[in-house]
Order: structure tokens, then C-alpha cells, then sequence
């Protein structure tokens, strides 16, 4: 099969012009069950990346992440997953606008009663709203500041923030802050003015988390944020976001490509590859019944707890994430899909709403069953 030349994602179009296959997802999609805090609407992230040595065949643009539209709800914890290279930490960067999307808008609703876009907004009005969205890093060894106290690090994004709004912090109640930080994440006020390498890694990504909700967040992207733990560090610092999100009434969106983990603490999922989302739906749902083909790969990655069922039961994924520059006609799961049909090959799905919650960007996503999807060999439902 050819490709046709120089096809821009971003132009793509639905071919086959079927009314069901919505090209952006409904109005009464996944995660409008609850007042919504963010809703990300067709955001599209471009870079420009040189090509050979020094940049000798000139420049290209890659498109990291594709008219992803996502709903987060006031309270929930949203689930996103897929393989490294998905476009899953550049979507965060988005949201936290480290990033100024290509395309699209992210609408922020205030405490207020607002609804701002932050794509629009100017370095004031984001500065003005950068409380309220943190992010938890992966790695605590590379993301505190080893010359800094812990105190320090901690109280930082607060200054940072108090004096880019011209109010000043009295030294009093940035420590009394401080300190009543580090101890709602489990950490003593005799650490304060320790460095991080006194710390052993699981208090190091606490102080991360302090360094998170010093400002009072509403939502915290959280990348990846236990993968470099140890496991049962790991499943401390979970219950720990766990009771802080029930003390706090904090909104996570959880970016991670440990399934396990996303099982265990959200309600609703996203699926991402190579910059689109091909599957949200409950977390509940998914696991149970996977409406997209990449879902079901991933989720045969999972270790199966029944010993007399083989891991190598369902369908597995082969190959390699694609390189985001290049240029998928059809699906973009089609060169690695078990179930592409010919139509894969050409025609881009459409946002196929399979539920009251759950949105599939698979052309088969209404009868998985002519896939076998969602069965495990000998046609037993899972
Ligand atoms: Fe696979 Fe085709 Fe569905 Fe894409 S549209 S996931 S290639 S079956």
C-alpha cells in the first residue's frame, strides 16, 4: 500500500462519510458526570525538528500530540496511558501550558465560576491560575534542586508565584505554610532544612508532592509520578495521593504507563497513541471490556492472576511505536492493529461513542465482536 504524499495529520479527514463516526468526540462524551475543570477541546501540539547533520535537509514539523479533546471532571482521577513516545507527558506539558499548544483550546473553570482558555491567556492571566494546576515529576532525584534545603524547594513555587502577583509572603506564614505542607504528605518538621540526598527516594517524591500542593492546587498532573519507586514505596506514596485527594478534594489527571497502577486509583482512562486518544471510557469498563484494539494490546501486558490461563492468551502488540514524524494514513494503529482491514489502510476513524462513557477512535468499535475483541480464544466473553 502507498502513502499518500505528504499527508498532514492534521488536515486528515473521515473518507468514508459515515454519519455515526463523529470526527470530534460528542458533547455528551466520557467525564460530564460532574461539574467539568478542564476541558481540553481539539489540542494539537506541533514541533519543529531539524533534519540531518546540523539541520543540512532542513526542518520538519512533527505533530506530538493530535486534536485531543478530553473532559476532566471536578474531583475525578482521569487515567492516561500508553506506550513512551504516546504523547502523554506532552499533553501534561499542555495542560500546565510548559507548552503553548499548536491548535485547540483548554478551557480552565475557575473557583469563581470562569471559564478561561488558557491557550489564549497572557503570561498574567496564567501566572493567576498556575496555582491551581501542579505537577508531580517522575524522577525526585532530578527534579529537586539538590543545593536547596527541603524547606527551600518546597516554599519555592509559592515565592515564585507570590511575586509575580506583587504580594508579598511574611517570612512567618511561608514557614508556618511549609511546614503544614510537609506534614500533610508524612514528612517532619526536623526535615526542613535537610538536603535531598538526605532522603531516601519515597521521601523524596513526597517532598515533590509538597512542593505540588504548597500552592493550594485543583488539579495535579501527576507523570509517571511513582514509576521510579521501589514497589512497596510505591504503593505508600498511592495511598497517600489517595487520602490526599479525598482530604483535599484534589483533581488528578494520573499519566503513567503501568496499567496496574491506573487500575487501582482512577475512575476514568484515556488511551494515547502516537498523539491521539483511541479510548476513554470508566476505568471499570476498560479493564473489563476494551472498545479499541491498542487498549486490548495493552491491557495483554497486564500479569493474569488465574494460573491455568496463559499471559500470551489474548492479543498482544508488535513492534514499535512509530516515530511521531512520520506521516499513518488511515488509523494510525492500522501497521501494527491484529484486526486492520483494508479500510484502515485509507480511512481515518472517526470518535465513535460505544457508551454513555465511552468513546472509541476504532472503525469496528460498535461490533468488536466481528474482531474477536473483548473474547479470549475459545469465545468465552472475559
Ligand atoms: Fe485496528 Fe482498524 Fe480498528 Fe484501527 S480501525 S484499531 S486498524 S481494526
Amino acid at each position: 500500500m502507498t502513502s499518500p504524499p505528504e499527508l498532514d495529520t492534521a488536515d486528515r479527514e473521515v473518507a468514508d462519510a459515515d454519519p455515526a463516526e463523529a470526527t470530534t468526540p460528542p458533547a455528551t462524551g466520557p467525564g460530564l458526570d460532574r461539574p467539568p475543570l478542564l476541558e481540553l477541546r481539539d489540542v494539537s501540539m506541533d514541533f519543529q525538528i531539524s533534519r540531518g547533520w546540523f539541520g543540512t535537509r532542513g526542518r520538519m514539523k512533527v505533530r506530538a500530540v493530535r486534536d485531543v479533546s478530553l473532559t476532566i471532571g471536578q474531583g475525578e482521577t482521569v487515567g492516561l496511558v500508553g506506550e513512551s513516545g504516546s504523547g502523554k507527558t506532552t499533553l501534561g506539558r499542555c495542560i500546565l501550558r510548559a507548552h503553548r499548544p499548536s491548535a485547540g483550546s483548554i478551557i480552565y473553570h475557575t473557583a469563581d465560576g470562569d471559564q478561561v482558555d488558557l491557550v489564549q491567556s497572557d503570561a498574567n492571566e496564567l501566572r493567576r491560575h498556575r496555582r491551581d494546576i501542579r505537577m508531580i515529576f517522575q524522577d525526585p532525584n532530578s527534579s529537586l534542586n539538590p543545593r536547596l534545603t527541603v524547606s527551600q524547594i518546597i516554599a519555592e513555587p509559592l515565592i515564585n508565584l507570590k511575586q509575580g502577583l506583587d504580594s508579598k509572603l511574611a517570612r512567618g506564614e511561608l514557614q508556618d505554610r511549609v511546614i503544614e505542607t510537609m506534614r500533610l504528605v508524612g514528612l517532619r518538621p526536623d526535615q526542613a532544612e535537610r538536603y535531598p540526598h538526605a532522603f531516601s527516594g519515597g521521601e523524596r517524591q513526597r517532598v515533590g508532592i509538597a512542593r505540588a500542593l504548597i500552592t493550594n492546587p485543583r488539579l495535579v498532573v501527576c507523570d509517571e509520578a511513582v514509576t521510579a519507586l521501589d514497589v512497596s514505596i510505591r504503593s505508600q506514596v498511592l495511598n497517600l495521593l489517595q487520602e490526599l485527594q479525598e482530604r483535599l478534594g484534589l483533581t488528578y489527571l494520573f499519566i503513567s504507563h503501568d496499567l496496574a497502577v491506573i487500575k487501582h486509583l482512577c475512575d476514568r482512562v484515556a488511551v494515547m497513541y502516537v498523539g491521539e486518544l483511541v479510548e476513554q471510557a470508566p476505568a471499570e469498563e476498560l479493564f473489563r471490556r476494551p472498545r479499541h484494539p491498542y487498549t486490548e494490546a495493552l491491557l495483554a501486558s497486564l500479569p493474569v492472576p488465574d494460573p491455568y490461563r496463559r499471559r500470551d492468551d489474548r492479543p498482544g502488540i508488535s513492534g514499535e511505536i512509530p516515530d511521531p514524524a512520520e506521516q499513518i494514513p488511515g488509523c494510525v494503529f492500522h501497521p501494527r492493529c491484529p484486526h486492520a482491514q483494508d479500510r484502515c489502510a485509507t480511512d481515518v476513524p472517526g470518535h465513535h461513542q460505544t457508551g454513555p462513557d465511552t468513546v472509541s477512535r476504532c472503525h469496528f468499535a460498535e461490533d468488536l465482536n466481528l474482531l474477536g475483541i473483548g473474547r479470549r480464544p475459545g469465545g468465552s466473553s472475559r
